[in-house]
């Protein structure tokens, strides 16, 4: 904490009642800001680190004050409505302020750590019923690494369960820090091939699975904390026999998995990116078929992991 000033966060959604986040029944913040940019992201409106623009076609009227007011020329009409040119947007909000349907909205919040607490509470009962907690997830929590571990040890403290969902493309010293005070960390595993990696995600994955093995030593010396493996089954990008091969070596090289959760790519989140101005690189894919996803599951049983689907 710099000066004693308390770090604040930005939150780009809260999901109350989540049953896919982590065990029980939870709270999930979504923090904004990610360094990857998977092509199949289903919050590409958590990527940008700051409030990003969104468009809701339902509320425009048409009047083109946005398009006219803009300093940049990023907003045009387009057949369904009107279009956003994001690599010319600065993020001036000017065309939020003078929309008069609120049409355009900057998606992010900033949040105080006591907010967030006081939020997170409202939900005790459930969480204790149900074996519940907080979640955090993204974007990328370890972006916001200073918010994130005052939160995890505001909650740490009155016993809360926590969980933090992570691409693991972050700094080693964060990641440690969050394997003092979270009790289960979701990890994702995309690809295993490298340049795979950065071809579909924008980053390699060397210092991911690096911190995947520092994170799972800190959790045996701990003796508490476990991770989930999860794993996005994307056909035509990490599907291969290969791939998920390579996914189980690494798994078996780990101590302290819980678990692996196989979640089937789906396309719901594609309609965002047009409101966000980005392009959706998935174009037509399918998403895997029920015996695609048994298969998976099958080869993780056949070398003794235990694999579920979702979660
Ligand atoms: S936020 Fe972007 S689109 Fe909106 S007025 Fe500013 S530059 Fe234009
Ligand atoms: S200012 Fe708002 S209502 Fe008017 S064209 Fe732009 S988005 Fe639509």
């Amino acid at each position: 904490m710099l000066f004693g000033k308390e770090p604040t966060g930005f939150i780009f959604d809260v999901k109350r009642y989540s049953i896919h986040d982590g065990p029980g029944i939870r709270t999930t913040f979504f923090f904004k800001g990610c360094p990857l940019s998977c092509w199949w992201c289903h919050n590409p409106e958590g990527i940008s680190p700051l409030p990003a623009p969104t468009y809701h076609g339902n509320r425009c009227i048409a009047c083109g004050r946005c398009v006219r007011e803009c300093p940049r020329c990023a907003r045009t009409f387009g057949p369904n409505g009107i279009i956003l040119d994001s690599t010319k947007c600065v993020e001036c909000r000017i065309c939020e302020q003078i929309c008069p349907t609120r049409a355009i909205e900057f998606v992010g919040k900033e949040m105080k750590v006591e907010e967030l607490i006081r939020l997170a509470k409202k939900d005790l009962a459930f969480y204790d019923e149900s074996g519940g907690g907080v979640t955090f997830s993204g974007g990328e929590p370890l972006m916001q690494a200073e918010f994130l571990i005052a939160c995890l040890k505001a909650l740490h403290s009155q016993e809360i369960s926590t969980a933090v969902d992570t691409s693991g493309f972050c700094r080693e010293e964060d990641i440690l820090l969050a394997a003092e005070e979270a009790d289960i960390f979701l990890f994702d595993i995309k690809l295993i091939d490298p340049k795979l990696h950065e071809y579909y995600t924008g980053v390699g994955n060397e210092r991911i699975l690096a911190n995947l093995r520092s994170l799972d030593k800190k959790l045996v010396e701990r003796g508490r904390g476990s991770i989930n493996i999860r794993i996005p089954l994307i056909p035509g990008v990490n599907n291969s026999p290969e791939n998920l091969e390579a996914v189980i070596a690494c798994v078996l090289s780990l101590r302290s998995v819980s678990g692996v959760n196989i979640l089937p790519y789906h396309s719901i989140g594609s309609g965002k990116y047009k409101n966000l101005g980005l392009e959706f690189k998935m174009g037509r894919t399918q998403p895997p078929s029920d015996d695609e996803v048994s298969q998976a599951i099958s080869l993780f049983a056949s070398r003794g992991i235990h694999a579920v689907k979702g979660g």
